[in-house]
This record gives C-alpha cells, sequence and structure tokens, in this order.
C-alpha cells in the first residue's frame, strides 16, 4: 500500500530551506514490503555537512535560540508535541511503510515522539541553576550554557522517535543541531523540517543532512564545528565514531546494541512472563534495542515455558504492516533480511528450532520472517551471544540463581535485563547483578522518562533521560564574585 502524498525524492534541510547536494549525489530508499525504490533521497557528502554546520553555527551564534529563557524554548516544544501528535497517523503511515513496522506500533512510537517533546520541555523549565553562598562575602553559581552545535546520528528502528529522543532534549538545552538519519528510513525525518517551520523554530536552529553512514554520518563527525555527537546504532559503528571524534575531544553519547537476557524463575507468574516475553522480543519486529532476545528459564518450568512460548510464537500474525491485525510486519531491508536468515540457518546448527525458521509461506515476497524460536541453545552459541535485531529468540535453561546470573551476564553486551519472579528478595537482588543500563523487575518495556536510558558494557556510553539529557546537551561553568573588599595576596607590590 503506498501512502497517497509521498515524495519521490527526500532533499536536506539546511538553514531554513530544502536544498541537494551540491554534487547532486542521491541514493535509493526501498519500500521493505515489495524491496522496490519508492524514492530516492539527497546523498549528503563533506561540502553539505559543511553548509549545515556553518548554518547551525550561525544561529548559535547569533540567537536568540541559544539565549531564550527555557520557559520560551519550551513553548516551542510544546507547540512541535502538538504538531507531532495532529500528524500522528500520517506519521505511523509514513514510517510503516518506510520500516515495515506493523502500524499499530509505529503510532505508539509517533505518540511517544511527542511526549518527548512535552517531557523535555519541562525538565528544561524545572532545572535550577546551582548557587553556593559565603554569607557576606563570596557568591559562586553555576552557569549552564549550551554547548553549541550537536551532530545526531539516528538508525533505522523506530526513526522518528529515536530521532524525536535526541532533538528534544538538545533544543530544549539551547543547542542547534544537525540530524543525520538512517539511510535505510529517510521519509519521516522529511516531516521535521515542516513541524520546526510551523512551530517557529528560528532558520539554522535544524538542519538536517541525508546520506549514507561512511560519508555523511562520517563528516559529521570528523567536523571541527561540532561540538558533540549523540549516536544510536550499532556497537561497532559507535567504536568507529569514538576514535573519530577523539580528533577534536568531542562530547559523545552513545546508545548501542544488546543481547538483553530474560530471566524466569519457577515461582513466576508464568502467564504474565510468557505475555512479556513474546512481546519483548517479537515487538518492533525484534528490531528493538531493548528486545530481551536470550531467554533464560528456569529447568523446572522449562519444557511448559518452551513448548507454549513456541505455539503462541506459531499463532503470530506475520502479514502487511499496514493491515491494523498485523503483529510483525516486513524487515527493514532485503541486507537486513539476509543477515537475519543468515543466523537463522546458523541457530538450525546450534539449537533446536521449535518455531519458524524460514519466510512464511503466505508471503512469497518482501523481507518477512515468521517468528523464530530455537530451545536449549548453549551460551557459546552465536545467536546466544550476537545481536540479531530480528524476531528471533534463544531459550536457554537454568538450575539456579547463580547460574542464572552467570548466563545472564556472560555476553559483551549490557543494556538491559527482565527479571520474573514472585520472591521480591530475590528480584531485587538478581536485578542487581545482571550487567546491564535497565533492569524490569516482573515488568514489561516500560519506560519512565525520568530515569537513565542507556547500557553498560559494549552496549553504550552515557545515559540519558531526565536532566542527564540536558547536562549532556549543556556545559557548566563555575562563576565566582567576591562580595565586599577584595583580599588578593599582594605579589609584586609596594
Ligand atoms: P548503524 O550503526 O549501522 O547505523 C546507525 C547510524 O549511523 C546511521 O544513520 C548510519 O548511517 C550511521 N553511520 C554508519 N556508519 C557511520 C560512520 N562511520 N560514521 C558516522 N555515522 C555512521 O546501526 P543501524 O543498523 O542503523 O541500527 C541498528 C543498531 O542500533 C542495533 O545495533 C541496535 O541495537 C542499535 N540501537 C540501539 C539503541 C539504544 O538505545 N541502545 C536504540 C536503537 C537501536
Amino acid at each position: 500500500m503506498i501512502p497517497a502524498g509521498l515524495p519521490a525524492h527526500l532533499q536536506h534541510f539546511i538553514d531554513g530551506k530544502p536544498c541537494d547536494s551540491v554534487g547532486g549525489a542521491t541514493f535509493d530508499v526501498l519500500d521493505p514490503v515489495t524491496n522496490r525504490t519508492y524514492a530516492t533521497a539527497a546523498a549528503g557528502q563533506a561540502e553539505d555537512v559543511d553548509a549545515a554546520v556553518a548554518a547551525a553555527q550561525r544561529a548559535f551564534a547569533e540567537g536568540p535560540w541559544p539565549t531564550m529563557a527555557p520557559r520560551a524554548r519550551a513553548r516551542v516544544l510544546d507547540r512541535i508535541a502538538d504538531l507531532v501528535e495532529a500528524r500522528d497517523a500520517r506519521l505511523a503511515e509514513l514510517e510503516t511503510f518506510d520500516t515495515g513496522l506493523p502500524i499499530t506500533q509505529a503510532l505508539g512510537q509517533a505518540q511517544r515522539a511527542a511526549e518527548n517533546f512535552r517531557f523535555f520541555a519541562d525538565v528544561v523549565v524545572g532545572q535550577t541553576d546551582d548557587a553556593y553562598k559565603v554569607p557576606g562575602r563570596q557568591i559562586n553559581y553555576v552557569n549552564r550554557k549550551p554547548v553549541g552545535v550537536a551532530g545526531l546520528i539516528t538508525p533505522w528502528n523506530t526513526p522518528f522517535m529515536l530521532e524525536s529522543w535526541k532533538l528534544a532534549p538538545a533544543l530544549a538545552a539551547g543547542c542547534t543541531v544537525v540530524l543525520k538519519p538512517a539511510e535505510f528510513t529517510p521519509l519521516s525525518a522529511s516531516l521535521w523540517a515542516e513541524i520546526f517551520t510551523e512551530a517557529g523554530l528560528p532558520h539554522g536552529v535544524f538542519n538536517l543532512v541525508n546520506g549514507i553512514g561512511e560519508q555523511a554520518g562520517a563528516a559529521l563527525v570528523e567536523h571541527p564545528g561540532t561540538r558533540l555527537i549523540s549516536f544510536t546504532g550499532e556497537t561497532t559503528t559507535g567504536q568507529t565514531i569514538f576514535r573519530a571524534a577523539a580528533a577534536h575531544l568531542k562530547g559523545l553519547s552513545m546508545e548501542l546494541g544488546g543481547k538483553s537476557p530474560v530471566v524466569v524463575f519457577e515461582d513466576a507468574d508464568l502467564d504474565a512472563a510468557l505475555d512479556s516475553a513474546l512481546f519483548g522480543v517479537f515487538s518492533l519486529n525484534g528490531e528493538r534495542c531493548t528486545a530481551g532476545s536470550r531467554i533464560l528459564v528456569q529447568r523446572g518450568v522449562y519444557d511448559e515455558f518452551v513448548q507454549r512460548f513456541a505455539e503462541r510464537a506459531r499463532n503470530i500474525v506475520v502479514g502487511d504492516p499496514h493491515d491494523p491485525r498485523t503483529e510483525v510486519g516486513a524487515l527493514v531491508h532485503p541486507e537486513h533480511h539476509e543477515r537475519v536468515l543468515g543466523y537463522v540457518e546458523i541457530g538450525k546448527e546450534e539449537g533446536r528450532l521449535v518455531a519458524g525458521g524460514a519466510r512464511p509461506e503466505h508471503l512469497p515476497e518482501g523481507n518477512y520472517l515468521a517468528p523464530t524460536v530455537f530451545a536449549d541453545v548453549p551460551p557459546t552459541a552465536r545467536i546466544f551471544q550476537e545481536e540479531i535485531f530480528g524476531p528471533v529468540a534463544a531459550l536457554t535453561p537454568f538450575a539456579d540463581e547463580a547460574e542464572a546470573i552467570a548466563l545472564a551476564n556472560d555476553v559483551e553486551y549490557g543494556l538491559a535485563g527482565y527479571v520474573w519472579t514472585r520472591d521480591l528478595t530475590r528480584g531485587h537482588r538478581v536485578a542487581q547483578s545482571i550487567e546491564a543500563g535497565m533492569v524490569w523487575l516482573n515488568s514489561h518495556n516500560v519506560r519512565d522518562l525520568r530515569t537513565p536510558f542507556g547500557g553498560v558494557k559494549a552496549s553504550g556510553l552515557g545515559h540519558e533521560g531526565g536532566h542527564r539529557s540536558i547536562d549532556f546537551y549543556t556545559e557548566e561553568q563555575a562563576v565566582h564574585v567576591t562580595l565586599g573588599d577584595v583580599h588578593t595576596p599582594r605579589f609584586g607590590g609596594s
């Protein structure tokens, strides 16, 4: 299904105006259901990034955005949230078309994007600067200033929502930005220009450069004018960016890959754990950074859990992402589909296939995969260790708490973890022992935007959420003022 009014060409947006690449380079964008090219997009090169960064630097230097009262910036952010909300159905339609995500889930992501703007508007208004007084003698205060031009680099899973997670705090803090969206999914990002212009964001505060990671993304990281880089994507890309950013000692925030464990103890509410584990690994097509893709189940309930999990997985509705009944849609791109299918073949050697394992018969075209479940997966298996980023679950039994924790931590990643037990003392103990930035105990993946979001180990660097995001996009300056007479030790005087 092709959305009405679909643009045939996607441009950059620099200094308040749409434009193509200086050299005219483009790349093709595919529809994941048919794998046909539906549009071309301008492929940004170093000179396009130069123009975008220059516009952002001008907007930062000339103002008024960085020096506006936080409340005035917050009013613009609230307008942006309203405009996103007013377009949520259209955004979901475009996002579904571009990513293959089921339409009902894409709608939820569009609403979360609006919420991110409202949330960070409130955070920045509520933020108070620190002041330290020495009565009658000294007042020392901390001035928090936006860092400057922020480079924002985002992945293709839930692109619009993840862009909002960076744009909202960066703009709230008073930075000006250059956004480089993922090349697989540039469509929804084109709506930012329209939304920001209508909300009254001054020209040059928001700039968009489309393009390939190794070209436009790398140029943004290497550009001396970007003072910090907020990146979400694969761990290996994060490492490349880390090295490149070292040349200018840029601030970095990295939200990277994951291979998160779900630990189910024998005393758990098994129905609730099943619902959550199925949703956790198969929603968003399994293309979710916090997917609970390793499901560790205590031996006493393991066989029952495997049987019920596999049966439910076989009943998941896979199909046209635009159909509201669809639970798993098409994977984003044929290259990614191939990669995930490769892991499925590896899994057939490493574990016991109990559901899926191939393209559903009724879907001969498009990047589809039936929800796939492997049981008895040993921790040495590649499908246990490596992020697949598709609808593939690995189930592994454990004997006791110590083995559960050892298995949970036996990977290089440390993004999220999920624990299911009715013994709350053990639940907290295990939650605290899991090497992950976020753990959900008897809870599915619900977010409170005030809490830190981010990973440890190979899953990231720095945590965002609440005031932490504003901290990242600002820098502190201490100002010391003496009241009354100044008593400086005299050097060189008589
Ligand atoms: P990716 O690393 O391939 O690409 C992410 C972005 O980086 C894209 O915009 C890409 O063009 C750009 N890029 C690629 N090479 C670059 C380079 N050398 N310099 C600068 N930019 C470059 O990741 P992806 O395949 O788009 O996304 C999937 C990955 O993202 C998964 O690993 C997933 O776990 C991760 N992810 C993490 C989180 C989180 O919050 N931790 C959230 C969503 C996705």
